[in-house]
């Protein structure tokens, strides 16, 4: 059997099972919040343009209006000031066999319920790897928080001096960066923890991965349904001419007993 009838096969029996890692494009989602001085991301919008009546008899379909980092979303290494002049680095031109991947998943919850700005370090990868085996070249590191469980202000986490939520340091990135990993994806609003704009460099994911010219999932939901290994994950963005990211569908196929 082919590979790809194979998958068929597998899909049909239930045996590979799609799981979807993506929130609702919903205007009560939030999106992230810049100091005010800058612009800002917009949430999304929907308005109805006819609804099977005088508008458009047969038919019904929306107007959609949103930021391209809006819900669940991609970001592309022309995304950030480091990427700026990584070839290829828009949505629109990155190689489309790029959006397929195998997932390594980091389960960080239990430090993410016990301190809100946890941050993935080295240790952790090294003592993940020791368990489940080194990281391979080309995987998405996805980091599970259950922050997805998260909604409303408590998403955001906002305080007096600024977003409260897990991430990476900039160490971590940089040994997954040595691993050869093709993107970093979070269940929170961003790749970089809350405080992020405080670290060195500022924003640590966005700055090293985009660098080196890797992408970045946010807004992820429900990474606890993937095993640590064995998933294969589907991002593939909105094919936006010149696009820094876009909202998209994330699936995972995962394979019983994984
Ligand atoms: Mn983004």
């Amino acid at each position: 059997m082919s590979a790809l009838a194979g998958l068929v096969a597998a899909l049909a029996s239930g045996r590979v099972k799609v799981v979807d890692l993506t929130h609702r494009l919903d205007p009560d989602f939030p999106v992230i919040v810049l100091p005010p001085e800058f612009g800002q991301c917009a949430r999304f919008r929907i308005e109805e343009v006819s609804a099977y009546d005088h508008r458009g008899p047969a038919w019904k379909w929306h107007e959609i209006t949103m930021n391209e980092h809006t819900g669940t979303h991609f970001d592309a290494p022309c995304h950030w000031i480091s990427g700026r002049d990584v070839p290829a680095g828009s949505v629109d031109e990155i190689d489309p066999a790029a959006f397929i991947g195998p997932a390594c998943v980091i389960d960080c919850s239990a430090e993410a319920a016990a301190d809100p700005d946890f941050l993935l370090q080295p240790a952790h990868v090294e003592a993940w790897e020791a368990r489940h085996g080194p990281i391979p070249a080309g995987s998405w590191v996805l980091m599970r928080t259950d922050w997805s469980r998260r909604s409303g202000a408590a998403y955001l986490n906002m305080a007096g001096d600024g977003a409260h939520s897990p991430g990476p340091s900039a160490a971590a990135i940089e040994a997954l960066l040595a691993r050869g990993i093709r993107g970093f994806g979070t269940e929170t609003v961003g790749t970089d923890a809350g405080q992020a704009a405080h670290f060195d460099p500022p924003f640590p994911a966005h700055y090293l991965l985009h660098g080196a010219g890797r992408f970045g999932l946010q807004c992820l939901k429900g990474l606890d349904r993937l095993p640590p290994t064995g998933a294969v994950l589907i991002a593939a963005p909105l094919k936006i001419r010149g696009g820094t990211g876009s909202p998209l569908r994330v699936l995972a196929l995962v394979e019983e007993g994984q």
